[in-house]
């Protein structure tokens, strides 16, 4: 079989989008997955204005909106339900000409993995390395097979044993924090804005999803691995958010174990590249985020944009690469850094410490969102 332009490892959003992304500018690829099949693990996910328009260059902002649903306000609340500070989606949108979604992880996934021209995935092949041979990437997998590849695009997430060979400092870090996850169909009045509400036994975030779906987060300071937390159940979250105000507890008593998802919240520190010769760091692998913004896959959609135009504007992968990593390592750096502060503000369940962090936010100047909305959602592709 003739080798593929671009090998891609990983077919989660960042490999997917990439691969998308370089078939519209006529190059062919190649996906390596380490799971029997591509599905995605998760629940819901929110999509900004960036993302947006990140899928409106790919021709999958339609597809998007109507497995999706806009958001028409965010808001941070107090645990009585008292508003701290709300964004207006639909101001937000007029502004930078594109909404913010909310959809299904699963339903993203399957607009990504059919929207590939020629799907060339083989499943069931875990990366563990790489060596050089010449002018190619020579991969090495799991079961002792190796591919050759031309140029070598690392979208295995934040685990990445590519990365970590390549840096070997590269480990993810623990961000003090616990999470637990779940969609649900909720049988009451669906709320009409996503809110994040700060309380002192932790963080508790709606998102209205497509119907009478809700995802839901919550998130709680804790030790790294904690097998108590690992272990909580629906009741155990309930016990913790039920002095929240509506509808927070009737949400978790409306989901069951078994939609619950656990895992502790891990970062990368910034790296200082994401280019190697003919190897490109690209999406979770590159610069993993804390979820505090929302922007890990907006940041990847954006990537698989980026990325493909430096391929198409570049004779050889190695210039692309490098023309990649210096568009990109700034702005990711930037997301990595303020999600890691914000979660740290966030999370803070000290009652004292709390209530000072809700006043200052409440009082913070419009003009200091707005920057950061600015900064993120005015993307130059
Ligand atoms: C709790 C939580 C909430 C979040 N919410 C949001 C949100 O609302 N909005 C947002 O934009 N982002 C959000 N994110 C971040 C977002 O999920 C990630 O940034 C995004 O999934 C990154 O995509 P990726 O393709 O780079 O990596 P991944 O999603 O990790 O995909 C990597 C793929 O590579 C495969 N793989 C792994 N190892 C190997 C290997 N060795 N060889 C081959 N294949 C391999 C995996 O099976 C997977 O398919 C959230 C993250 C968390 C943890």
């Amino acid at each position: 079989m003739k080798a593929a332009d671009f090998t891609i490892i990983g077919g989660g959003i960042a490999g997917l989008a990439t691969a998308i992304a370089l078939e519209q500018k006529g190059f062919s690829t190649e996906i390596f997955e380490a799971a029997p099949e591509i599905r995605a693990a998760g629940a819901g996910i929110s999509l900004a204005p960036n993302a947006a328009l990140a899928l409106r260059k790919l021709g999958l902002e339609k597809a998007v909106a109507e497995k999706g649903e806009p958001l028409s306000a965010l808001s941070i609340r107090r645990a009585n339900g008292r508003l701290i500070t709300q964004a207006d989606g639909l101001q937000i949108a007029r502004k930078y000409g594109a909404s913010h979604y909310a959809i299904h992880r699963g339903a993203l996934h399957l607009i990504l993995l059919t929207n590939l021209l020629r799907p060339a995935i083989h499943a069931g092949k875990r990366a563990v390395g790489v060596r050089e041979k010449g002018k190619t990437a020579i991969v090495q997998f799991h079961d002792g097979a190796e591919h050759e590849a031309r140029a070598l695009i690392v979208a295995d997430g934040i685990h990445s044993p590519i990365r970590r060979q390549l840096l070997p400092g590269s480990a993810p870090r623990y961000a003090g924090y616990t999470c637990w996850r779940a969609v649900v169909e909720f049988d009451g009045p669906m709320p009409v804005e996503a809110t994040e509400t700060w309380g002192p036994n932790g963080r508790f975030g709606i998102v209205p999803l497509k119907g009478k779906q809700i995802y839901w987060f919550a998130c709680k300071a804790a030790p790294a691995n904690d097998t108590r937390y690992k272990n909580f159940t629906v009741g155990d979250i309930h016990s913790l958010f039920k002095g929240y105000h509506a509808p927070i507890p009737e949400i978790i008593r409306q989901t069951s174990n078994s939609e619950l998802l656990w895992n502790d919240i891990i970062d990368l520190k910034p790296i200082p590249e994401f280019a190697f010769g003919n190897t490109v760091l690209i999406g979770d692998a590159a610069h993993a985020t804390t979820p505090n913004m929302g922007q890990g896959a907006c940041q990847a959609l954006e990537d698989a944009v980026i990325l493909a135009e430096e391929a198409a504007r570049h004779d050889n992968p190695e210039e692309a690469f490098r023309q990649f990593g210096k568009r990109r390592l700034a702005r990711t750096h930037y997301v990595v850094k303020r999600s890691w502060a914000l979660g740290r503000i966030a999370q803070a369940e000290h009652r004292l410490l709390g209530a000072m962090r809700d006043a200052l936010f409440a009082l913070a100047p419009a003009s200091v969102t707005e920057r950061q909305f600015d900064f993120l959602y005015d993307v130059d592709f």
